[in-house]
């Protein structure tokens, strides 16, 4: 009997759930917690940590309502210390396993643990080292890992803005270290710039890392045109600064007119996406909409296809609006399943068109 071959796997690991920072917990240092709760309550927005377990339980509601055939669910698996110290010092990761079992705050950028984090976010990082494993062995064309505490802000040394182990970059050493990859290409789509991606391969000549990103002053600062790598590395950071409020147009003329062309210079052997969902306008900083992912995801489609057997790999990284974060995994997820990559329109065109329609009879001037 045929074995089912499936198109995509989603990996889902319930144990990232037990990430779950105490919002009441002591904010450090102290004169920072008075200003950022004195500027939220101002706002009228209650303190809360944003990047909580609702997250991917909203993904994973939106699939059992809306199943799409060909995604099938695998879960996944803690990543070792000898995966983990590819991308960080060991005395980092000394320093975070110290932390197993408490409450605490790393970082002013308002990253936390609870006593479940670092397990979690073990987990994390090896689901996403489990999804590069599926591909690369053939198992599966592509994959996708919903993990959290996301990773695209953790440095070699430092936690930062809700991550502790950066999955991506854990993923594409492995690859390169355990599954025979040379060169890896690493698009990082989140509104924010994925400033420790950026920093753990910014000498290497083989990880080409392409990040396109809500501009500075956003957060966190860096990712600027002229950041381009150093050393060996000269050229193979690629940073795409857009403006608040850029959309669909934008971010496709941005990878047709920059991403695919790199990518054929590059020849990638594994595509990796940092599949963040907060450029979607629900998140408040850029103007993507669910067909904007959709479309993107056909584009590395093309890309994977061409240079290395259709071996696609997707790790989740921010998206804080539960309705925009589920519907845009779904969006991708349609696409690597076989849907055909929708065409974006420029948003409210279609409907302008319909009304106009509508009306057309309503103002029509008397033959003369
Ligand atoms: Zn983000």
């Amino acid at each position: 009997m045929a074995t089912t071959d499936p198109t995509t796997i989603l990996f889902y690991d319930e144990r990232v759930l037990a990430h779950e920072p105490d919002t009441d917990a002591a904010f450090l240092p102290g004169r920072l917690e008075k200003h950022l709760r004195q500027i939220l309550s101002g706002l009228g927005v209650p303190w809360k940590y944003p990047e909580h377990p609702g997250r991917l339980t909203a993904i994973m509601q939106l699939l059992a309502q809306q199943p799409i055939p060909g995604v099938t669910v695998e879960s996944g698996m803690p990543a070792t210390r000898e995966q983990l110290a590819r991308v960080h010092t060991m005395s980092y990761l000394d320093a975070i396993n110290a932390l197993r079992g408490t409450n605490a705050w790393l970082d002013v950028d308002t990253t936390a643990v609870s006593p479940g984090s670092v397990d979690a976010a073990e987990v994390a990082a090896g689901t996403a080292v489990a999804a590069v494993e599926a591909v690369v062995s053939g198992r599966s064309r592509s994959a996708f890992a919903a993990v959290r505490p996301p990773g695209h802000h953790a440095e070699p040394v430092r936690a930062r803005g809700f991550c502790l182990f950066n999955n991506v970059a854990v993923a594409a050493a492995h690859a390169q270290a355990a599954l025979g990859c040379e060169r890896v290409m690493i698009i990082d789509w989140d509104a924010h710039h994925g400033n420790g991606t950026q920093d753990i391969f910014w000498a290497d000549p083989d990880v080409l890392f392409v990040d396109i990103h809500r501009a500075a002053p956003f957060y966190p600062g860096s990712g600027r045109l002229e950041e381009i790598g150093a050393g060996l590395g000269e050229g193979t950071t690629v940073n795409i600064p857009m403006p608040a409020g850029a959309g669909d147009v934008a971010y496709l003329k941005a990878f047709r007119d920059i991403i695919v062309p790199a990518a054929d210079w590059f020849r990638p052997d594994l595509v990796l996406v940092s599949a963040g969902f907060d450029p979607h306008w629900y998140d408040l900083a850029l103007n993507v909409s669910y067909e904007g992912f959709g479309a993107m995801t056909g584009i590395l489609q093309d890309v994977a296809a061409r240079h290395c057997d259709g071996r696609l790999v997707f790790v989740l990284e921010g998206g804080y609006n539960l309705d925009s974060l589920s519907n845009g995994v779904h969006a991708v997820l349609s696409v690597l399943a076989g849907a055909e990559p929708p065409e974006p329109g420029v948003c409210g065109v279609r409907e302008v068109e319909e009304a106009a329609a509508f009306h057309r009879n309503a103002f029509q001037s008397p033959e003369p």
